[in-house]
């Protein structure tokens, strides 16, 4: 398909993939929150089955096989990332263990009490913190767990020019205690919950980001959605460097009842 018969949706939506497959990650956390969110969790034999969902290029993905046993299947919309996924856990070598597929986490292609563990790092927000609890479950065993970070508030009351910008880009952000509350509802004992460290942030996620935006802007120079959509991350990030201590994301695990 030409670029002309495009809709600037989907133009979008390819801007935003080459901008993201050039990271490392795609969202906040670290190789160590991985694996002290994974100390949490039972300890999982070689036929353990479990899910990354919405895994992006699988830079948590390769963390969680080095510090697991088991298959892990890693779940995404978008087919580029899926195929860096794979190459990536070629160069890992853990091929034989680690594969990604594309597929959406509103459609999983799992059966019913299949998954020993469901991984979930800056993706559930995609449908909804309250509703990927609910409607995952099924699939896992009882006594299997859950693990996934979300977006919350620290404080019951925030400056408004933060609650402004999540209300309209995540209105379903909220505190622990309500996160919680909603996981326990789901069916899940909620075993442990951590705030990530800044450098999950400024380390891992934006720093790795500013060699990007530059080549980027090159690449897409005189294009009004590309610069659009590095002023937008821009503005993510002074958000962050100005309100950290309002919001963030937080790891969740729980077992499944
Ligand atoms: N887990 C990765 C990480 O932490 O680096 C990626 C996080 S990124 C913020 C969110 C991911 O969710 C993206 O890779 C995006 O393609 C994926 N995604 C969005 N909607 C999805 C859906 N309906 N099903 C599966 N993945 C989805």
């Amino acid at each position: 398909m030409s670029n002309e018969l495009k809709t600037i949706h989907e133009f979008d939506f390819t801007l935003i993939c080459n901008y993201f497959k050039g990271l490392k990650r795609q969202g906040p956390g670290s190789p160590e929150v991985t694996q002290k969110a994974l100390s949490f969790t039972n300890e999982l034999s070689d036929n353990a089955r479990i899910a990354d969902i919405g895994c992006g290029t699988g830079g948590q993905t390769m963390a969680l096989a080095n510090y697991t046993k088991g298959q892990i299947t890693g779940i995404d919309l978008f087919p580029d990332f899926i195929e860096i996924f794979n190459r990536n856990a070629i160069e890992a070598h853990c091929e034989d263990r680690v594969k990604g597929i594309v597929g959406s986490m509103d459609a999983l292609p799992f059966q019913e009490e299949e998954l020993d563990l469901i991984w979930s790092e800056g993706a559930i927000y995609n449908i909804g913190f309250e509703r990927g609890m609910n409607e995952w479950n099924k699939f896992l065993k009882k006594n299997g767990f859950i693990a996934v970070t979300e977006a919350s508030w620290f404080t019951p009351e925030r400056p408004s020019e933060i609650d402004d910008f999540w209300m309209a880009n995540y209105p379903e952000i909220d505190t622990i205690p309500r996160k919680i509350a909603q996981m326990e509802k789901a069916g899940y004992i909620p075993t442990a919950h951590f705030i990530l460290p800044e450098n999950c942030w400024t380390e891992h996620f934006y720093a790795p980001q500013f060699p990007v935006q530059e080549a980027f802007l090159k690449e897409y120079a005189g294009n009004e959605a590309a610069a659009d959509l590095i002023a937008g991350q821009r503005h993510e990030e002074n958000l962050y460097n100005k309100y950290k201590e309002y919001y963030g994301y937080v790891f969740y695990i729980g077992k499944k009842r």
